[in-house]
């Protein structure tokens, strides 16, 4: 069997990019291992132009956010589904000072596209603490991604394009026109691996910097409110009912495990935002696959041109992997350059400093001939 792309990994980035290449007219096998642990299984999905206490617009946002919207509507309508939730999000001022310091980052238009003060706070005072008012923002909303992954493999197992497994890199065989694993040759493959990619040994020289996340589901009752409330901790109404809670972000103890530290600091958090009781149900972990310049990894290896990587989502997996898979899928079909901001040749210098320690190494390690 011959085929276009193997895509080794389904969270949210292989499943994006598969549907990328698949609506493209190629040949895609995707591959994930459910024995492996997936940031995309922990994470809320939430997409939102402005992040931060200072209300910093996402990298790129002026093209991603239109173009997350068609994407994700459109497997909605071609698939009959329903995974992406547009939504606004409300941010409650924590004091006087904060509102003014937020209203004069509402004076440049370039943010004042996504948001503005909000006039009905009394629709939120019920349930959140709001006495300063807050401000809304738009064009956001989330993607259930579990829902969103589920759908995808769905499909690609209806076309007998799915494989439920591990890619071991030691049984690729890669040359210069194709790659080989098992019975099958590949013309490209490209890993999603989300954080695993820090392990594997074609782009282990990758500079990652993986952060800990953790979030925690809830029942609340008599909670009408219909955006995402966002002022420290972020809670999304689910459905009537179940919110969830998150996110922390930790850069030590990088396992997948839950914590009561993690569940602490957000139901810390969370009582001095929500009025109302709720009541934990859950607690997920997972480690978001950021990277050390908080610019995603994109191209194919610096050696092997039949292998790529689409990774390094960081905590923007659902907003990034859209707009970012229709430019990998450009300049693997195309021929068109990556953006440099994004292509993984920016640390191709790392890449050669690894093998040739790796070789000065070897040749140290060689015994003496006398
Ligand atoms: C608590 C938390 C909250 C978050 N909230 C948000 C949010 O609100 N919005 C947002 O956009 N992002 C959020 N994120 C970040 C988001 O999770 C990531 O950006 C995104 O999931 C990364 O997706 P990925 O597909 O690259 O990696 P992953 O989701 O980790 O997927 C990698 C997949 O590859 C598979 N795999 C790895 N190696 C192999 C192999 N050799 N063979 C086969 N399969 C393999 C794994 O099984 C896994 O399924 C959050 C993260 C956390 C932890």
């Amino acid at each position: 069997m011959t085929i276009d792309f193997l895509i080794v990994g389904q969270g949210v980035a292989g499943s994006v990019l598969a549907w990328t290449l698949d609506q493209r007219g190629c040949s895609v096998l995707l591959v994930d291992s459910p024995a492996l642990p997936s940031a995309s299984g922990a994470a809320a999905g939430i997409v939102n132009p402005l992040t931060g206490r200072k209300l910093v617009r996402t990298w790129n946002a002026d093209k991603l956010f239109p173009f997350l919207h068609d994407f994700y509507t459109d497997i909605e309508q071609q698939l009959n589904v329903r995974f992406f939730h547009p939504k606004n999000i409300y941010r409650p001022f924590r004091s006087e000072a904060e509102r003014a310091a937020y209203l004069a980052l509402l004076d440049d238009p370039e943010t004042a596209q996504y948001a503005h003060e909000t006039f009905d706070n009394q629709l939120y005072s019920g349930c959140i603490y709001n006495e300063f008012g807050g401000l809304t923002v738009t064009r956001s909303g989330w993607i259930d991604i579990t829902e969103f992954v589920r759908i995808v493999k769905g499909y690609f197992i209806k076309k007998n394009q799915y494989y439920e497994g591990e890619v071991l890199t030691n049984e690729l065989i890669i040359s210069e026109d194709t790659c080989t694993w098992k019975d099958v040759t590949i013309k490209k493959v490209i890993f999603c691996d989300g954080v695993q990619g820090s392990q594997n040994p074609l782009f282990d020289w990758l500079p990652y910097n993986p952060v800990k996340g953790e979030i925690l589901t809830a029942t609340v009752e008599h909670y009408p409110i219909k955006s995402i409330v966002n002022q420290g901790v972020f809670i999304l109404p689910l459905r009537p009912g179940l919110v969830r809670i998150g996110a922390t972000y930790t850069w030590h103890d990088l396992n997948w495990q839950t914590s009561d530290e993690g569940r602490a600091f957000l139901e810390k958090k969370v009582s001095s935002l929500l009025r109302v009781p709720y009541t934990v149900v859950a607690q997920q972990a997972g480690i978001r696959p950021s990277t050390k310049d908080r610019r995603p990894f994109l191209g194919l290896h610096p050696e092997h041109g039949t292998v790529g990587i689409f990774g390094g989502m960081g905590s923007k997996g659902a907003s990034l992997t859209p707009y970012l898979a229709h430019q990998l899928a450009q300049h693997l079909l195309e021929g068109e350059d990556l953006d440099p901001a994004t292509n993984i040749s920016r640390y191709e210098s790392l890449y050669f400093d690894k093998k040739n320690g790796a070789l000065t190494a070897q040749v140290g390690q060689r015994p003496h001939q006398t």
